[in-house]
């Protein structure tokens, strides 16, 4: 270091894609964590605004109206890794974005062109202006959010090993139903016509079937320090 000058690491954005239960919040987070980074989950913002969208009565069949309502609500997320937070219009939604209904209609809303434009917009302004740098999950972020990330994860499992864990997750949740129900947002997020649930081509895909949570965390940690030291 010339001069003895401080060494300044350079901010880094890591996108973090996948479908759902692959462990993609708990590794955004945990890595985000150790790194000292932001972390934003950008599945919550699409669920805060389809939480919305039930609450105002919108017809959620209905896109014309989904997109003329797109505009209205403020949507602020919090980017702390160890307690990120999710308002709409001021009220903390961290609950309510969670309920079954939300998770069912979720893909309709976040299909519609207007809804991403939004999202996408807020979702930029925060990975722009994350002092150290930032982590990212959702679907979209490596392919059409952040193309320029300097490292894009996709992280699969197979659909078993998904359900199962979802399934930990939710209390009585039957396995097969959370299968079902998996497959089937990963279908209609997989097909719609507006930047899809894809692999970026330059993204490391990482098979979390038989990894544990740990495994992952350190696999992605260690991905970001080589692109740092090679930086
Ligand atoms: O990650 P999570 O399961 O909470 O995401 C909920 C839904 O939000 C997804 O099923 C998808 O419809 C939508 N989503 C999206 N693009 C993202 C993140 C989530 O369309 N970047």
């Amino acid at each position: 270091m010339e001069n003895g000058a401080a060494r300044t690491v350079p901010a880094v954005i890591v996108a973090i894609d996948g479908p759902s239960g692959t462990g993609k919040s708990s590794t955004s987070k945990a890595v985000a964590a150790k790194l000292g980074l932001s972390y934003l989950d950008t599945g919550a913002q699409y669920r805060a605004i389809t939480w919305w969208m039930v609450s105002n009565d919108i017809d959620i069949t209905d896109p014309s109206a989904i997109a003329a309502a797109a505009g209205k609500p403020e949507i602020v997320s919090g980017t702390d890794p160890a307690e990120p937070t999710i308002t709409v219009d001021g009220t903390d939604v961290a609950g309510p974005i969670r309920t079954q209904e939300v998770t069912s209609k979720v893909s309709a809303v976040s299909a519609v062109p207007e809804v991403r434009a939004r999202i996408t917009e807020l979702q930029r302004a925060l990975a722009g202006s994350a002092p150290a740098g930032i982590v990212v999950e959702g679907r979209d972020i490596g392919t059409t959010v952040l193309p320029d990330a300097d490292l894009k994860i996709f992280l699969t499992a197979s659909p078993e090993a998904r359900a199962a864990r979802r399934s930990g997750e939710i209390k009585g949740a039957d396995v097969e139903a959370t299968r079902e129900a998996l497959v089937k947002r990963d279908a209609a997020d997989s097909s719609r016509k507006t930047s899809p649930l894809a692999k970026a081509d330059d993204a490391v895909e990482v098979d979390t079937s038989d990894l544990t949570l740990q495994q992952v965390i350190e696999c992605v940690v260690t991905l970001v320090e080589e692109k740092r030291a090679a930086a």
